[in-house]
């Protein structure tokens, strides 16, 4: 590949500054870029929803790495301001304040943002207390009202939202959470581990009310919502709401540029877009996964990072294939559930532990092949089962059940060293 001699990462997030340090780090010397709608250096989302949340994290910790370190990597940051068109001809960019700025290779790290209310009411985007969750900013706009004794309501059984539930009973907020689905975290678990996680939750006070679709809000004369309005004519007095339903991928830019576009930005396992000027990273992709066999869009920091380092070493010519299993976590109350693989599909669901003891795996198992794993404070296991997903091992469940003999054995051995 000729060199390049410049470099444009659009979005600052955890992709992007991951992006911009790994090219530095694998010698690139041409001249980087990254401009970010926010005004935020690169961050890390996670602790929004924990530790950040609690007040337990200050804001200067969330940074991925201080601004000084992309000074002294000569990395150019051009914060608060949007790019708003690409031109691939002229190979330019456009930002809002009009300013327009060429590239060599274009990256394109733009995210997601969450999915909105779809209620045609327009006071809800105008409630003061009603927030989403993406960002520093949602974060800190919902501290004021994340206080003692206020009454919040979560739409959503998710990550997110039951993330959110379990540091506001940490603060003794009463909390109430609904779910249109018939459980929570439906669309990811076994019915066991949700039902684990419902108890979890609702023996630290949080009321939970699955099967419930929401239906409107109540407003007072400021506008705030006084409650929520969900099926069946129940009332859920609140005074604080917060909405956890999906992610949408920010692929206008690349769509109204004429990219490829497949639920996120199509790319292959290095980042390549359609354009072969333009690479995607992060949640605003989908991929061609060898693991899953069909193309997958992810939201998690693991993939975002390995899809920047498999990015950034093409762009230094080196083929780096991202073929990642997936993998994510989230952290509730004093609990850490680790997922590995995908589960669509399985026909057996098999546990080792008992969740009544609070650590516990779920394996997921299609045709006798391990196809994914979750593992409830299980992190030393946790490793194995990664492995084991990776290895796409064939297994008995009764033998992983079996907590008598340690998982590890179930590995190949490892190759003679040469
Ligand atoms: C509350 C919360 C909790 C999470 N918890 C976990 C967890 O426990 N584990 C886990 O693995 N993942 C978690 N995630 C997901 C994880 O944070 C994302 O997968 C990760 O941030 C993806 O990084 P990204 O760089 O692709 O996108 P983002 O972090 O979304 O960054 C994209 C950036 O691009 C900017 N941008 C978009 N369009 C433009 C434009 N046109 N011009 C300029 N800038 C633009 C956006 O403003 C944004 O700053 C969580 C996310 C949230 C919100």
């Amino acid at each position: 590949m000729a060199a390049v001699d410049s470099v444009l990462i659009v979005g600052a997030g955890h992709a992007a500054g991951e992006m911009a340090i790994a090219l530095r780090m694998n010698g690139y010397a041409g001249a980087i870029t990254l401009v970010g709608e926010e005004a935020h250096a690169p961050y890390q989302r996670p602790p929004l929803s924990k530790a950040f949340l609690a007040g337990e994290m200050p804001r200067e910790r969330l940074h991925v790495k201080s601004l000084a370190t992309y000074q002294n990597a000569n990395i150019e940051f051009i914060p608060g301001v949007r790019v708003t068109s690409i031109d691939r001809i002229a190979r330019t960019v456009t930002l809002a304040d009009s300013r327009t700025l060429g590239y060599g290779k274009l990256v394109l790290a733009t995210g997601g943002r969450p999915r909105q209310l779809s209620l045609p009411d327009p006071r809800i985007n105008r409630a003061p207390n009603l927030h989403y969750l993406r960002t520093i900013d949602h974060a800190e706009g919902m501290r004021d009202q994340f206080r003692a004794g206020n009454k919040l309501v979560i739409i959503g059984g998710g990550y997110i939202g039951l993330e959110v539930a379990a540091v506001a009973r940490k603060k003794a907020i009463d909390v109430t959470l609904i779910e249109a689905l018939p459980r929570v975290l439906q669309r990811v678990t076994a019915p066991e581990v949700s039902a684990f996680y419902t108890q979890v939750h609702e023996a630290a006070g949080v009321r939970i009310r699955v099967n419930t679709a929401l239906t409107g809000f109540e407003f007072d004369a400021a506008g705030s919502v006084t409650a929520v309005l969900a099926g069946d004519g129940v009332v859920i007095p609140a005074d604080v709401v917060i909405v956890g339903i999906g992610l949408i991928p920010n692929t206008e830019l690349a769509a109204e540029a004429g990219l490829l576009i497949d639920d996120g930005i199509a790319v292959d396992e290095y980042g390549q877009t359609s354009d072969p000027d333009i690479l995607a990273i992060g949640d605003c992709t989908s991929h061609e996964s060898v693991y899953a066999g069909r193309r997958l869009r992810l939201e998690s920091v693991p993939s975002a990072l390995e899809q920047a380092r498999s990015a950034a070493a093409l762009l230094v010519g080196v083929r780096k294939p991202y073929h990642a299993v997936p993998w994510f976590w989230s952290d509730q109350y004093d609990l850490k559930l680790q997922m590995v693989g995908l589960n669509r599909g399985y026909d057996t669901a098999v546990l080792r532990g008992a969740p009544a003891n609070r650590n516990f795996l779920a394996f997921y198992l299609k045709d006798g092949v391990l196809l994914a794993v979750d593992s409830v404070s299980r992190p030393q296991e946790f490793m194995v089962a990664k492995k084991l997903v990776a290895e796409r091992l064939r297994v008995d469940p009764a033998r992983l059940a079996d907590e008598s003999r340690p998982l590890k054995e179930l590995l190949p051995p490892a190759p003679p060293a040469s």
